[in-house]
């Protein structure tokens, strides 16, 4: 199988092809069409899976086919480590490029926090972030408003979990409008995931591969 069966845009395809992946990996293949129904899902999947890429296209193919009207943040991709949310950002940057006017921020402990807020008041769609840092500047920032996101992603939800992100993880889900898709993605399935899928998903697909 490759791309080309998933039904993706042109400029998505164009920039698979400059990243010369030619065919989707297991756990790609198994969450792009369930992600494309705007589903909520969990899956489970490791780093080196292809995960980023997994939300990362469905994300960027809703964004090309529902234009924000103006500008607004439509999606929250939340990552436990800064090194992490840097990585999906390029990632996002990468399948993005074809798209005019696609816009991302960082929302992460230990960068310019100055720097980031004139970026997020300009709400870009797609905001990349980590749990202490993005509540920091819904909290503090007048004009950077969450209340248009429709997707949320938590990456490595087991490790955000043990780095102690639990309170940050539960006061984002009152944060953020209840009428959204949601995606999580954790190595490892245990208890307090279980409880962080019960408070953040809503009838989720699970996807194991
Ligand atoms: P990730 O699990 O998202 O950290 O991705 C692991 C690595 O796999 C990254 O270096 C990606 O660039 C690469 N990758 C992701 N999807 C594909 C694909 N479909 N074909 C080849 N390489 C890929």
């Amino acid at each position: 199988s490759n791309f080309n069966s998933l039904s993706l845009s042109r400029p998505v395809l164009k920039a698979l092809g400059d990243l010369g992946y030619a065919t989707p990996s297991p756990i790609q293949g198994a969450t792009i069409p369930i992600a494309l129904l705007g589903k909520d899902i969990i899956a489970g999947a490791v780093t080196g899976s292809g995960k980023t890429a997994a939300y990362m296209i469905p994300i960027i193919e809703r964004l090309i086919y529902k234009p924000a009207k103006v500008a607004s943040t439509r999606v929250v991709v939340l990552a436990p480590t800064r090194e992490l949310a840097i990585q999906v950002a390029d990632m996002g940057r990468k399948l993005g490029k074809y798209i005019n006017g696609l816009t991302f921020g960082l929302a992460v402990g230990g960068l310019n926090l100055r720097q980031q807020e004139q970026i997020l008041k300009t709400r870009p769609d797609i905001v990349i972030a980590t749990p202490g840092r993005f509540i920091d500047h819904v909290r503090n920032s007048s004009s950077f408003n969450v209340d248009s996101v429709e997707v949320l992603v938590i990456d490595e939800a087991d490790r955000m979990l043990e780095e102690g992100f639990q309170d940050e993880l539960n006061e984002i889900m009152h944060l953020l409008p209840s009428k959204r898709q949601t995606m999580l993605f954790s190595a490892t399935m245990n208890s307090k995931i279980k409880q962080l899928v019960s408070l953040s998903l809503k009838r989720p697909v699970r996807v194991m591969t």
